[in-house]
């Protein structure tokens, strides 16, 4: 049996043909088609009120940080033990990202915490749905009515996962998603904002367009296009839509194959759990989630030290997760944390991730069950 991966992009089969599609009609730069369909699919699935493809999350939380109107000395409240976009979108533009520590349960923002870390130069909260698993959104958006903050989701992770019924991506003023190739539905690179707010819709558009205001022209709202306001180049050109398209025409196939794993995995661990070997995910009742990972909690760094080698030679490649933040050598320069980081320090030593995309075999979970082994 040769190496599994940790993670292989999985292909419907179809993105070539849409890709030659494309192609065909000869319209390669954005906003063509395949990035309308994409973009109304995104709505559909989330009630998002506008949906804008992006290359990147990255460059969908660049955007939300310029509609955000941050900048210097202006305070973002959010995670540590998160990947450092959520952090760099805000640092750009001369914005102080405040690091609070997160749930031992779900490995999200605590929200209890929140309030604490907020002072006048609070202008926002990023929670991240780590995993694809909801953080406390009705709590979060609560404290954020309360002290006029924005909330911009960083749901990377969690399209197609849900809060109290609500698509994740929809609750805050803006959310970003990715398709990365690691994630569940990808386009190598891509991403997307979600306006939820309204009121940012129209700079939204215009920002992404190089701070014209082109689509409106397209759309015969205005006569003829200008240099509005600031902007950059944040849209994906068509081939990578069409490819992203393929994708979502199968994400119902796609998150139900890494359901599947999930939950196989979730039943091997049970009594491994129960014997005080590691700790299994938490998904709270009011959440369901998409399969985005599968992470155990070992006792210490030097159990999963042993557990990453063990698994190694046997060709299972498990990989641990962030470095926080606020311990990076960039973190300590741009950010700061309010607080103690225990539960943010201690994940980063004890979380593993196992192997998880749609594409494994029987043959491959079956050689992954190893890992019971090695517990
Ligand atoms: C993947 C990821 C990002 C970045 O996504 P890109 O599309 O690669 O820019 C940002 N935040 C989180 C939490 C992620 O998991």
């Amino acid at each position: 049996m040769s190496m599994i991966p940790f993670n292989k992009p999985y292909m419907t089969g179809k993105e070539l043909w849409n890709i030659a599609q494309a192609h065909a009609k000869g319209h390669l730069a954005g906003d063509g088609s395949f990035t309308k369909l994409c973009n109304q699919w995104i709505e559909q699935r989330t009630g998002s009120n506008k949906a804008l493809l992006t290359h990147s999350c990255t460059a969908g939380l660049e955007m939300a940080a310029l509609l955000a109107d941050v900048g210097p000395g202006d305070e973002v409240i959010m995670p540590s033990y998160t990947f450092v976009s959520t952090a760099n979108a805000f640092v750009l533009r001369g914005a102080v990202p405040v690091f609070v520590d997160i749930r031992p349960d779900t490995l999200n923002l605590d929200e209890k915490r929140i309030e604490a870390a907020i002072t006048p130069r609070t202008k926002a909260i990023v929670p991240v749905h780590y995993a694809g698993v909801g953080c406390e959104m009705d709590a979060i958006m609560a404290i954020a009515a309360k002290h006029k903050l924005l909330v911009i989701e960083d749901a990377a992770q969690a399209l197609m996962s849900s809060y109290k019924g609500r698509p994740l991506g929809s609750i805050g003023d803006m959310a970003a998603v990715s398709f990365h190739e690691t994630k569940n539905i990808i386009s190598g690179e891509g991403g997307a904002l979600l306006v939820n707010n309204e009121r940012f819709i129209e700079r939204a558009e215009v920002i992404r367009e190089k701070g014209t205001n082109r689509t409106l022209f397209f759309r015969g709202q205005v006569d003829k296009y200008t240099w509005v306001d600031v902007g950059s180049s944040y849209l994906p050109g068509e081939i990578i839509a069409a490819f992203l398209w393929a994708q979502m025409e199968d994400a119902d196939a796609i998150t139900k194959r890494r359901l599947a794993m999930w939950h196989t995995y979730h039943q091997w661990f049970d009594e491994a759990e129960r014997a005080g070997k590691l700790r299994r995910p938490v998904v709270p009742a009011h959440c369901t989630h998409n399969a985005h990972m599968y992470y155990i909690l070992l006792p210490d760094l030097a159990r999963r030290t042993a557990v990453i080698e063990q698994l190694r030679v046997a060709d299972v490649h498990t990989v641990f997760h962030y470095i926080p933040l606020h311990s990076a050598p960039a973190g300590r320069k741009f950010a700061r944390a309010h607080g103690e980081m225990m539960v943010t320090d201690d994940t980063a030593d004890r979380l593993l991730r196992l192997p998880m995309y749609a594409g494994l075999e029987e043959r491959q979970v079956e050689a992954i069950r190893i890992v019971l082994s090695v517990l």
